[in-house]
């Protein structure tokens, strides 16, 4: 058997699709693992690496992403002209790299001629994969990277058009009231507001064009052969229970969190094929060991989400003003403008119980145990690592699903506090102190820690993912 996995070329996308692939590959498939140009040379850059070590029957392959060369060429890309240009440019080379590895392509490590291409692993945002497939005769999978809450809103979404919701009447249309609005009629999400659908909703403009391009695709993969969820069955029974109405007949297998299911994995070779765009900090872990069991508040915006200079601001004095310890992981492109330009006054005030660096090595900084909260903008990757190590959140999301990530883990888990969208110090001060050690912060720790061991019991033998991954095996993908 031999999966050619293509990831979106996001960070958020990579990761689960790489753990995908490594239980594939665990599972005796040869991988062939598709990266844009772009981000395999920051994957060796960051690593200072010539080549990305390949296993035997693990190999990497790039695709040009169809942009232009840019000047500075190791930032998170605009994400909404690389959908353009992926689903417009992709297919061609794609083809090329599918004839080239069914020509008989000879692996670096082994000398073995590859077997044929039985199969391709698609992310939710790239459709053309699909028609790749189709001219091969192979099934095509659909991984669904971000939350089922989600994937049920998005398919809700021309509703809100029909009823008028969407487009707003301008920024003026936006008052708390309308964001605030129940939408009673969605099934599965009780008290689900207009702000929790995914932030496109909120366009002025009827034509939009990212969330056209979102629905298209997304509809493009309930054509698929099956569609993986990376979550388990107790953490989104909520949407899980309305999924079929959403996929029409596709199999949909929850395959989550697909890096528990890794974890399991013995070969060392396997853990330590990672996928970070950027240079990891070691010194994170290094610093965690030095501090007190759950004492520490995690602070994270993934690799995608972008705050102005004002916020950082607001963000650092809330922390400081919080008296807890803090690892704050600033992004080289986080902060819009200049950078990050924190005040002396801060780093004083902070010394000795606050680190900030650039990147880690996210899910072992959680699950370390002096982490007592993450404050997070509630990526899915971010959340299904938090919910993994039983660490509560406080939610700032940003865009696309995080607004609903951020209802699931507030309204429906009770894992998490919100932050407004208009950030002030005092409320971070008020809801960090909260978290890490008041009343809502004990029964929020607790939840959270149920879950973890209902995480823990999918992704082990017997569990639901576990079950899952098999059957996707016997009924799709080895046919
Ligand atoms: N991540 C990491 N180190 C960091 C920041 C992020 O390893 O310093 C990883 C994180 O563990 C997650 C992914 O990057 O797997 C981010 O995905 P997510 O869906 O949370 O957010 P996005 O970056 O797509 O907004």
């Amino acid at each position: 058997m031999h999966a050619v996995c293509l990831p979106y070329p996001a960070q958020g996308h990579i990761n689960p699709m790489l753990n995908l692939a490594k239980l594939l590959h665990h599972k005796g498939f040869r991988i062939t693992f598709v990266n844009t140009e772009y981000n395999h040379k920051r994957l060796l850059r960051s690593r200072g690496l010539d080549s990305l070590s390949e296993l035997p029957d693990f190999c990497f392959e790039t695709i040009p992403d169809g942009l232009p060369p840019s000047d500075d060429n190791n930032v998170t890309q605009d994400i909404f002209s690389l959908f353009n240009s992926l689903s417009t440019n992709g297919l061609e080379p794609f083809r090329h790299l599918l004839r080239k590895l069914n020509g008989g392509s000879v692996s670096p490590l082994n000398s073995d001629v590859a077997p044929r291409v039985t199969c391709i692993i698609t992310d939710d945002q790239l459709a053309f994969p699909m028609e790749a497939a189709e001219e091969l005769g192979v099934p095509c999978v659909t991984l669904w990277t971000a939350s089922t809450v989600s994937l049920v809103c998005y398919a809700h979404i021309p509703r809100l058009f029909e009823q008028g919701f969407t487009p707003v009447t301008g920024a003026e249309g936006l008052t708390k009231e309308y964001l605030d609005t129940v939408i009673e009629w969605m099934p599965g999400m009780k008290d689900v507001r207009f702000k929790d659908f995914p932030s496109y909703v909120r366009t002025t403009d009827p034509n939009d064009g990212m969330l056209n391009f979102i629905l298209k695709e997304m509809a493009s993969g309930f054509k698929s052969s099956a569609i993986l969820l990376n979550t388990f069955e107790s953490l989104e029974q909520c949407a899980l229970a309305t999924i079929l109405s959403v996929v029409g007949t596709i199999p949909v297998y929850t395959v989550g969190p697909l890096h528990l299911l890794v974890d399991r994995i013995k070969d060392d070779r396997l853990k330590h094929m990672d996928s970070n765009l950027w240079t990891e900090q070691s010194e994170c872990l290094e610093w965690l060991d030095s501090r007190e069991p759950e004492s520490v508040m995690y602070v994270n915006f993934g690799s995608i989400a972008v705050i102005s200079p004002q916020q950082l601001i607001e963000f650092a004095w809330g922390l400081a003003n919080s008296k807890q310890s803090f690892l704050w992981i600033i992004r080289p492109d986080l902060v819009e403008g200049k950078g990050a330009i924190l005040p002396t006054e801060f780093v004083t005030e902070t010394q000795g119980r606050g680190l900030l660096a650039s990147w880690c090595r996210q899910d072992e900084v959680l699950r370390h145990p002096s982490v007592g909260g993450f404050l997070s903008h509630m990526g899915w990757n971010s959340m299904i690592e938090s919910v993994s190590a039983g660490v509560p959140m406080l939610c700032l999301p940003n865009f696309g699903d995080q607004q609903t990530n951020t209802w699931l883990a507030c309204t429906e888990l009770g894992i998490g506090m919100e932050i407004d969208e208009d950030i002030k110090r005092d409320q971070v001060e008020m809801l960090v102190r909260e978290l890490m050690e008041g009343e809502k912060g004990i029964e929020m720790k607790a939840k959270a820690i149920e879950l973890k061991e209902k995480a823990k019991e999918a992704s082990g033998p017997g569990g639901s993912s576990f079950r899952n991954l098999n059957k996707l095996l016997t009924n799709v993908l080895c046919t």
